[in-house]
C-alpha cells in the first residue's frame, strides 16, 4: 500500500490524479486518506507539510506514515476507497518551503566551505528558519561571509539535480552529511557546490531561491543557532524591517538610516535628564516636606498626620518626600499618587510616632486590589482599582487619626 511519492521526482508538480487506497475517519468531518501516488509533501526533515485540495476538499496536513504511505488529512467531504481523485498543491506554500529548504542547503554548505562548520539541525518555522551549526567562534562578520557566498551561489543560478544512489555508491561520494537511511539514497546535488542526502522538495536551479539573509544568531547548547530567511520570506522580512526602521526614523523626522544614532543620542540625553531630575527632586522634596509639615495640624499628643495626593510621581520621588517628612519628630506621612492606570503608595512614620505602616499599607492595597507591604515604620505598594482611590484615602485617614 506504499504511496508513490511524485514529489521525489518533480518539486514543481502541483496537479496530479491518483486512486484512493485507504481511508480512516479520524474525528467527525476529518479523514486520513491514503493514495496510490501523491505530489503532497508530508511533514519531515525540518520541512512542513504541503496543503492543497483533493477533489476540492481541503488537505490541511500530510503525515509520513513510513511504509503505510502518506496520510492526507482531509477536512470536509472525503472520497471513497477506490475512487479516482485529482489533487492540487498550494503552490505559494510549496515555493516558500522550497526556497527555505534549498536556501538552507546552500547556506549550510557555505558554512562548511568557509569554516568547516557542519549543520546539525534545520527547521522551517512560521516566519523564518533555524539551523544549529557547529561554528565555534561566531561573529556577525563570520556569518555574513557565509551569507555572501550563499548568495553568490544563488545568483550563479546553478543547476540542482536529484540523484538516487545505493549506500555503497554513497560511501564513495563527498556527502555534506551522513544519512541514517539504509538502501537507496536520494541525494540533492547543487552543481559543483553541494551534495547532500535529503528527502525534501528543492528548487530546479539555485536562482529560484532568490536571496538568503540572516536575521539573527545566538549561542545555544554549544552550537550556533542561526535564524535565516530565503526567497519570499526575505522580502516579507525586509518589508517588516523597513517599516519598523522608517516608523522609528519618522519619530525623529529623520531618514531611515540616521535613526539608530539619533536613538542612541536620545537615550544618552535621557540618562542625563534623569540624573538632573533626581537631584532637583531631592531639593524639591525638602522644600515640599517643610511646607507640608508646617501646614499640618498638631494633635494633642504632638503627632502630625500628613495625607497627600501627589499625582504623576514615581515610587522613587514619593520615597524621597516620605524620608524628608519623617526626618521631623512625631510625623506620619501617607503619600498617594496616580499615574495613568496605577496608584502608588508610600507610608512612613518617624521612629517616635506610633502607627503600623505595614498593616496600614496592606489595608490600603486590599481596597485598591493591589499589593504592598514593608516594615512598621515604612511601607510601599500599589494597585489598579482607581475607582476605589477615594475610599482608600478616607480609610487610611480614618485609621491614622484614631
Ligand atoms: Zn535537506
Amino acid at each position: 500500500m506504499n504511496t508513490d511519492r511524485l514529489y521525489y521526482n518533480d518539486s514543481h508538480l502541483i496537479e496530479f490524479n491518483a486512486r484512493v487506497v485507504d481511508i480512516t475517519e479520524r474525528v467527525s468531518g476529518w479523514a486520513a486518506v491514503v493514495l496510490d501516488r501523491t505530489a503532497f509533501y508530508p511533514t519531515g526533515g525540518g520541512q512542513p507539510s504541503d496543503t492543497g485540495t483533493l477533489n476540492g476538499s481541503r488537505v490541511v496536513e500530510c503525515i509520513d506514515d513510513g511504509d503505510n504511505g502518506v496520510l492526507h488529512v482531509v477536512q470536509g467531504t472525503s472520497p471513497s476507497i477506490g475512487a479516482e481523485v485529482s489533487g492540487r498543491i498550494d503552490w505559494a506554500r510549496r515555493l516558500d518551503h522550497m526556497q527555505q529548504h534549498t536556501g538552507q542547503h546552500i547556506l549550510s554548505q557555505a558554512l562548511v566551505t568557509l569554516f568547516k562548520a557542519p549543520t546539525k539541525s534545520f527547521r522551517v518555522l512560521e516566519q523564518s528558519c533555524e539551523i544549529d551549526v557547529d561554528l565555534s567562534n561566531p561573529t556577525n562578520e563570520v556569518i555574513e561571509r557565509a551569507v555572501e557566498l550563499a548568495n553568490n551561489v544563488i545568483w550563479e543560478d546553478r543547476q540542482i539535480t536529484i540523484r538516487n544512489v545505493t549506500s555503497e555508491e554513497a560511501a564513495g561520494l563527498p556527502l555534506r552529511k551522513d544519512s541514517a537511511r539504509e538502501g537507496e539514497l536520494r541525494l540533492i546535488e547543487i552543481d559543483g557546490f553541494d551534495l547532500t542526502p535529503c528527502g525534501g522538495t528543492h528548487a530546479y536551479r539555485t536562482g529560484e531561491v532568490g536571496i538568503v539573509a540572516v536575521r539573527s544568531w545566538v549561542r545555544a547548547k554549544g552550537l550556533t543557532r542561526i535564524e535565516f530567511v530565503a526567497g519570499v520570506r526575505a522580502l516579507a522580512d525586509y518589508r517588516r524591517a523597513n517599516r519598523s526602521a522608517r516608523e522609528i526614523a519618522a519619530l525623529f523626522s529623520a531618514g531611515r538610516d540616521d535613526a539608530p544614532s539619533l536613538a542612541a543620542h536620545m537615550i544618552e540625553e535621557n540618562k542625563d535628564l534623569h540624573r538632573r531630575v533626581r537631584s532637583l527632586e531631592e531639593l524639591a522634596a525638602e522644600g515640599e516636606a517643610k511646607e507640608f509639615f508646617n501646614a499640618a495640624e498638631q494633635k494633642p499628643d504632638g503627632t502630625r498626620i500628613i495625607v497627600k495626593v501627589l499625582d504623576g510621581r514615581d515610587p522613587e520621588s514619593l520615597k524621597k518626600l516620605a524620608h524628608a517628612l519623617i526626618a521631623n519628630p512625631q510625623t506620619v506621612a501617607c503619600l498617594f499618587s496616580r499615574d495613568h492606570d496605577t496608584v502608588r503608595l508610600v507610608f512612613a512614620r518617624s521612629p517616635d510616632a506610633d502607627a503600623d505602616m505595614n498593616e496600614l499599607m496592606r489595608k490600603a492595597c486590599t481596597i485598591l486590589e493591589g499589593k504592598g507591604g514593608g516594615r512598621p515604620d515604612m511601607a510601599q505598594g500599589g494597585g489598579k482599582n482607581l475607582a476605589k482611590f477615594d475610599e482608600a484615602i478616607s480609610e487610611v485617614t480614618k485609621a491614622v487619626n484614631r
